[in-house]
């Protein structure tokens, strides 16, 4: 049965959605201005040094999220299947290049622009997956344009100095090759204070999340990846900063009240793995419904990095980069998740299991149920995708649900 207590909106969002009307119609423009650059890039970096160098960034991976949350990706994942992608092959990158070749962009309808920007440059880093380096040669091909990245060591347990010197070595040579390419040179000081608003807005993101750990929680899951925009888009400006300083006042406000993102929470759930972005509103409401706040999630906090010391940019790059919760092994991932589950108060987890995207998913290799016998807790394990409502039922998800809420609810008795 549905819950009565009246949600409480989180008012900053208005000034959000005026935040990204800003920035794409400030990416649109930068496309059609011979004199103003734009590149492309991986949501995990290396972004400080194209904003440092003066160009425009764009996110492409932002736009296989807006077309999973619009419910579109189906419409254009066969269009790229009919060019060789393969139907399970990451369905951010195929719904993405599907829209492009079928001339529709949920940008158009969004903000009234002509859809993504064209690529001057295209960069990524394969600290979270080999497919971005595919679908940006994608682009390349069709623009034109450079493709360039770095690709760090992968699945690493502790991080040593030597693997972050050799992440800031590729970074030293990618700078040289757009140097090059475009006739620039970084300035290492402009870059200091790109990096240093990075660093701050993502110290900030990290606080904005940790206001879940009050009873009840400031904020959800389902908020986070609303908000966690800025932290990807925005990231190296003063904008992005001003943003959290506005959202984490309101949320310590909801804290000193009392006021809960889910009012009368009983339960309190970890969401690990990516979001199912077709279906966030139906989940949101089941939550809500059963009173259980999903308080935490590794992908929200794929963007709360160790503060920069001011010290060196290119190693704070290099080690944040390699660092991130996707790129370690399974015993880091492991010990991360108890931390995360005992800081946020968690009552049971769920592992979503994205079949396009092996490299989010984290319940392929036994790790749901070593969590489950270590720390005897209630794990659900959710088949679905990230885009592709294909492999998502709903019926059989919510029924998964309800029983995994039940035995929370058995085990608080
Ligand atoms: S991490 Fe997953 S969802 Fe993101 S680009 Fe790579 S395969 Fe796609």
């Amino acid at each position: 049965m549905a819950t009565t207590i009246k949600r409480v909106e989180i008012e900053s969002r208005r000034e959000l959605s005026e935040l990204m009307r800003d920035q794409f119609l400030s990416l649109d423009a930068a496309a059609r201005d011979s004199q103003r650059k734009v590149a492309w890039c991986t949501s995990v970096g290396p972004c400080e040094i194209l904003s440092a160098m003066g160009f425009e960034v764009y996110f492409p991976e932002n736009h296989g999220a807006l077309l999973g949350a619009r419910r579109l990706s189906h419409e254009f994942i066969p269009r790229a299947v009919s060019i060789g992608y393969g139907a399970e092959s990451c369905s951010y990158m195929n719904s993405d290049i599907g829209s492009t070749l079928m001339g529709h962009s949920p940008l158009q309808d969004v903000f009234g622009i002509a859809g993504p920007p064209k690529p001057d440059l295209l960069v990524y880093s394969t600290n979270q997956c080999r497919e971005v380096q595919d679908w940006w040669s994608f682009y390349g091909q069709r623009d034109g344009a450079p493709v360039m990245g770095v690709c760090p060591p992968t699945h690493l347990g502790e991080v040593t100095p030597e693997q972050v010197a050799f992440v800031r070595g590729q970074l030293e040579q990618l700078i040289e090759r757009i140097e090059q390419q475009f006739s620039l040179k970084l300035d290492y000081d402009r870059l200091r204070e790109v990096v240093t608003l990075s660093s701050r807005a993502s110290t900030l993101w990290r606080q904005v999340l940790d206001t879940a750990t009050a009873h009840p929680a400031a904020l959800s899951f389902f908020d986070g990846v609303i908000h966690m925009a800025p932290v990807i888009l925005m990231r190296g400006t003063q904008k992005a900063i001003d943003y959290y300083e506005t959202l984490l006042n309101e949320l310590n406000r909801r804290v000193e009240k009392g006021t809960g993102a889910v009012p009368d929470e009983l339960h309190r759930i970890y969401w690990e793995g990516m979001p199912i972005w077709p279906k966030l509103r139906e989940l949101s409401e089941k939550f809500y419904d059963l009173r259980a706040i999903v308080a935490a999630s590794t992908y929200c906090n794929s963007w709360a990095f160790d503060e920069f010391d001011g010290d060196d940019p290119l190693e704070w790059m290099a080690r944040t980069s390699i660092e991130i919760f996707i790129n370690r092994d399974e015993p880091v991932k492991q010990r991360f998740l108890i931390e995360m589950f005992d800081k946020f108060a968690i009552d049971g987890v769920i592992f979503h299991n994205a079949r396009t995207c092996p490299n989010n998913t984290n319940s392929r290799f036994g790790m749901s149920e070593r969590l489950r016998e270590e720390l005897s807790i209630p794990v659900l394990v959710i088949d679905g995708d990230l885009s592709d409502v294909r492999f998502f039922s709903t019926a059989q998800t919510m029924t998964n649900i309800e029983a995994f809420i039940e035995q929370i609810e058995e085990l608080q008795r």
